[in-house]
């Protein structure tokens, strides 16, 4: 079960909670109380994050699309 991190929309209290997905929105600030809370999304658990993997686009050995002078 992952980590999230809330904050309180009245408080502001930031806190991190060990639920499932169905329980994100039955978490209440476990300071105050209340009951609306946002969710804060963590850098840890980002799903399909999407950082730059390092994608290059390569020319093949052989290009034979290229325009190359001289060619008859
Ligand atoms: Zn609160």
């Amino acid at each position: 079960m992952p980590f999230f991190d809330f904050k309180c929309e009245k408080c502001g209290h930031q806190f991190t909670l060990r639920v499932s997905n169905e329980e994100k929105s039955k978490v209440k600030c476990e300071k105050c109380g209340h009951s609306r809370v946002i969710q804060l999304l963590s850098p840890f658990f980002a799903p399909g994050s999407k950082a730059d993997s390092g994608r290059r686009v390569m020319p093949g050995p052989n290009c034979e699309g290229c325009s190359s002078a001289g060619m008859g």
